[in-house]
């Protein structure tokens, strides 16, 4: 007989989202492992997974896979192996870290116009990476005319791989998902080094979480051949990744890899590839240090590696980030009655 487990997923999390450790963390990743198959599957109908059933019954493991049912309206994935009597139903999903129903936001709160911003600041390199300038005067009355003539001229795209982005840029703009899919697949025709197209089928079309990393790596690749190597040894383009708009998609589809191997249990690459990304970006407009600051502390990494990190942003302020500093605090010295409250309020969670 198998048992049925009823839980809220948010009970397993500290403060920022942060994911208990031990016994209790492995069974929560278990769980949410069946909430990231569920939320990428339609709401309302039973699904099957790929996920393997945990229980072994007699010492064998259980030949059965999960089965999911998501349902939204209530907040709800119940789930049942295909095989024993082992069931659940999961509380609270909505939002949480496995939650892959929705397009996975960039944590500096985006507006829903930020890509759009992105396309006129993309239009606008090009225009003026087509005019010599004599003076900063020169470049001000450009700037003037574009300003009083309603905006940058979209000029003609110069390359293939600015082609396929235009039509991945009209791809967000698009309600309907299946037309940003066939845009997407559109860009792919017109240059192959898109690596939003990918990015987009990522989050949207892909039915697993194979499926979304094989998208994701495909994206990478696209944007490292898009940059071309000079972009990864350069001192001019080094440190400066993000700022430089071109550089945007390979960075969107490196932080979906990250993410989609950590969700896939794959964790020293994932924490590779956020590390590597701090390193091109030091600015860290995605926010990945948080990622990255709840990665090391769920992989109880060794101190140094969580200092090195914080010492290369010491002012932030975000609540993430001073619970991280109070946590480590408190593990150096090892539960000291006077550790910080935010780690108190942790411990009690
Ligand atoms: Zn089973």
């Amino acid at each position: 007989m198998g048992d049925t487990w009823i839980v809220d997923i948010t009970h397993y999390l500290l403060p920022g989202g942060i994911l208990v450790g031990g016994p209790a963390g492995r069974i929560a990743r278990y769980f949410g492992s069946i909430i990231a198959a569920a939320s990428t599957r339609p709401a309302g109908v039973w699904a099957d997974t790929d996920l393997h059933c945990r229980r072994r019954p007699g010492r064998r493991p259980c030949p059965g896979h999960i089965r999911a049912l998501r349902l939204d309206a209530q907040d709800v994935v119940k789930w049942h192996c295909s095989s024993c009597d082992d069931n659940g139903l999961i509380q609270s999903w909505k939002g949480s870290m496995w939650d892959l129903s929705q397009p996975i936001p960039d944590e500096q709160a985006p507006p829903p116009d930020r890509r759009a911003l992105e396309r006129t600041i993309s239009d606008l390199t090009r225009h003026l990476a087509d005019r010599q300038f004599g003076s900063f005067d020169e470049l001000n009355a450009c700037m003037r005319d574009l300003t009083t003539s309603g905006g940058v001229p979209r000029d003609r795209p110069l390359t293939p791989v600015e082609r396929a982005q235009d039509i991945v840029y009209d791809a967000w703009d698009v309600e309907d998902p299946r037309e940003r899919v066939r845009l997407a697949l559109k860009a792919l025709e017109v240059s192959p080094d898109c690596a939003d197209a990918y990015v987009l089928l990522a989050e949207e079309a892909a039915r697993s979480l194979g499926q979304a990393l094989s998208l994701y790596e495909r994206g990478v690749a696209a944007g490292e051949r898009a940059l071309g190597k000079r972009a990864f040894e350069d001192e001019g383009y080094v440190g400066h990744f993000w700022g430089i708009v071109e550089t945007r998609p390979y960075m969107r589809a490196r932080r979906g890899l990250a993410m989609t191997l950590w969700q896939l249990g794959r964790k020293e690459e994932a924490v590779e590839h956020y590390r590597e990304m701090l390193r091109l970006n030091p600015n860290d407009n995605q926010g990945i240090r948080y990622v990255l600051l709840a990665a090391l502390l769920e992989l109880d990494a060794k101190p140094d590696l969580l200092k090195e990190l914080f010492e290369l942003y010491p002012d932030d302020a975000m609540a993430d980030w001073l619970y991280g500093r109070a946590l480590l605090a408190f593990r150096d010295g090892g539960g000291h009655p006077g550790l910080p409250e935010a780690a108190r309020r942790g411990e009690a969670g």
